[in-house]
C-alpha cells in the first residue's frame, strides 16, 4: 500500500528493496525465473506488485525447493508453517545468518542502543515454529508447550526479578497460550497483575474482544493483539493510535487484494498478500504470497506514517459473493461467539489434557455456509449453543439478534444485499453436540 503522506522509514525501505529483491529472487531461485519473466523488471514499486503473479500457499509448499536461492549449509534455522501441518503438508522457510545481520544492523539504526525497556523481554515460543538465532541481550526465550511444565515455567519467570535484579515487563507469546495461562493462573487465584507486566503482545491468530478485555485486566497490562505468519519474518504491531496493525522490522511490501477479481484495494476489506525484502529475506523469497488472510485497511495513520490494517478472518472460512464482496469476516462471527458465556466451544488442548479448567479457552463452534436459492443469496451462520434453544427460546433469539446486527453493521456488502433484497442473512442456533468437529488451529 502506498502511504498518503511522508512515509515513515520502514514503508520508504520497502519501494527502495523491491528492485533489489526481484532481481536477487530471479537469479538465484528457480521457481521465480519460471514464473516472473522480464516484468518484475517494471516493478519500481509496491504500485508496479500486480504485474506479477501471486504465489499461493500450495504453491510455495509443492514448489519449495524450487524457491531456494541458497544451499541447505547456509541455513541457521527453520521456520515452519503450521497451517497446513494437518494434511502433513509443511511449508518450511529456511533463515539465514546474513539475514539476521542485516535486521540487527537495521534495528540499530532505527532504534538506536538503548534498550527501549528497564527489565526483560520474555519471548514464548511454540516449539513447532522452531527456536532460532538462541536469545538475544535482554531477551529470554522460553518454549511453549502443551505441558503442565510450560505453564509453572512462565509463571516462575515472571514471578521473581532475574539474575541481574530486573524483572520481566514485557512478554510475547501466542493467543492460543495467553489465553490457556491467563485461565490457569485464575483457576489457582493466582493475580498475575502482582507480576508487574507492563505490556503483553500476541501472536499467531486474533485474541477476540472477549479474551483481550480479560487478559488486559488480570496482567494490568497493555494488551498488543498482533498480527504475524509464522513464514514471514515481521510481526504487525497494533497501534494505540489508530487501533490497526503496522509492520515493525524488517520491512515487507505488502498490498490488500480483492478476493474474487484480485484487483488491489485502497480501502476496504480484501486479502492480504506480502513480499519479503533482501537481505532481510535472502534464503527464501516470497514474492506476492497469497497470505489468505482477510483484512482491512485502515486510514493513514500519522503516528506511524503508514497505512495499517486489522484481520477479518481466513477467507476460506469466510462468506464472499461474486458481485457482492465479503458478506461475512468469519472473525466477525468469532468476535460475537466468543464473548458470550452461552455458546459451545471446540476444546483448548490444554483442557483437553485437563490442565486447564475445561469450556472458555477454545474457539466457538460455528459453520458459515453461503448457498444460492430462489430467494437469492442466503449466507448462513450456524452456533453452537451450550443449551437446547428449543427450551429456552428468549435466551436464544437475544443472542441470535445480537450477532445477525454485529454482522450487519460490520459488513457494507451483507447490508447492501438486504437492502436490494437480493438476499437474507440466516442466523441458525443449535443445541451441545449438533454441529461436527472441525479443525482449530491453537
Ligand atoms: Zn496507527
Amino acid at each position: 500500500m502506498a502511504p498518503r503522506r511522508r512515509p515513515s522509514p520502514a514503508a520508504r525501505l520497502r519501494d527502495e528493496r523491491l528492485p533489489q529483491t526481484l532481481a536477487h529472487a530471479v537469479a538465484h531461485a528457480p521457481h521465480y525465473r519460471r514464473t516472473l519473466g522480464r516484468a518484475w523488471k517494471q516493478v519500481r514499486g509496491t504500485e508496479d506488485l500486480p504485474r506479477l503473479p501471486f504465489l499461493t500457499k500450495d504453491e510455495a509448499i509443492t514448489h519449495q525447493r524450487a524457491l531456494l536461492t541458497v544451499g541447505r549449509a547456509a541455513f541457521v534455522g527453520v521456520v515452519s508453517s503450521g497451517t497446513h501441518a494437518r494434511e502433513g503438508r509443511l511449508l518450511r522457510v529456511p533463515r539465514t545468518g546474513a539475514e539476521a545481520d542485516a535486521l540487527e544492523a537495521l534495528e540499530a539504526q532505527t532504534y538506536g542502543a538503548a534498550p527501549p525497556l528497564d527489565g526483560w523481554v520474555l519471548e514464548v515460543r511454540n516449539v513447532h515454529h522452531g527456536l532460532i538465532e538462541g536469545a538475544r541481550a535482554e531477551r529470554l526465550v522460553a518454549p511453549w508447550t502443551y505441558t503442565s511444565q510450560a505453564l509453572r515455567l512462565l509463571e516462575e519467570l515472571l514471578s521473581r526479578p532475574q539474575g541481574d535484579g530486573r524483572r520481566v515487563k514485557a512478554m510475547v507469546l501466542g493467543a492460543g497460550a495467553v489465553t490457556a495461562f491467563t485461565a490457569w493462573l485464575s483457576s489457582r487465584d493466582v493475580d498475575p497483575a502482582r507480576f508487574g507486566l507492563s505490556v503483553i503482545g500476541t501472536n499467531s491468530f486474533r485474541l477476540s474482544p472477549r479474551w483481550k478485555t480479560r487478559v488486559t485486566a488480570a496482567f494490568d497490562a497493555l494488551v498488543l493483539d498482533n498480527y504475524s505468519l509464522s513464514e514471514v519474518p515481521t510481526p504487525a504491531l497494533e497501534c494505540t493510535a489508530c487501533g490497526f496493525n503496522h509492520w515493525l522490522l524488517p520491512p515487507v511490501a505488502f498490498e490488500v487484494v480483492d478476493p474474487l477479481d484480485r484487483a488491489p484495494l485502497s480501502r476496504g476489506v480484501g486479502v492480504l498478500v506480502v513480499t519479503t525484502l533482501f537481505p532481510f529475506v535472502q534464503a527464501m523469497p516470497l514474492i506476492r504470497y497469497w497470505t489468505g488472510d482477510l483484512v482491512e485497511l485502515g486510514p493513514f495513520c500519522d503516528e506511524a506514517r503508514d497505512v495499517g490494517f486489522r484481520f477479518r478472518g481466513r477467507l476460506g472460512q469466510s462468506l464472499v459473493a461474486r458481485g457482492h464482496g465479503v458478506l461475512v469476516a468469519a472473525q466477525d462471527v468469532m468476535d460475537v461467539v466468543e464473548s458470550s458465556p452461552l455458546t459451545a466451544r471446540h476444546p483448548h488442548p490444554m483442557e483437553t489434557l485437563g490442565l486447564v479448567p475445561g469450556g472458555e479457552c477454545g474457539a466457538g463452534k460455528v459453520e458459515l455456509s453461503l448457498t444460492r436459492g430462489r430467494g437469492g443469496l442466503s449466507p448462513r451462520v450456524r452456533v453452537e449453543l451450550r443449551f437446547d434453544p428449543r427450551l429456552f427460546p428468549e435466551e436464544a433469539e437475544a443472542f441470535g439478534q445480537a450477532l445477525a446486527s454485529r454482522l450487519l453493521a460490520s459488513a457494507p456488502a451483507l447490508r447492501r444485499l438486504e437492502r436490494r433484497r437480493e438476499g437474507e442473512l440466516e442466523v441458525a442456533l443449535c443445541a451441545p453436540g449438533t454441529l461436527k468437529e472441525a479443525w482449530v488451529k491453537f
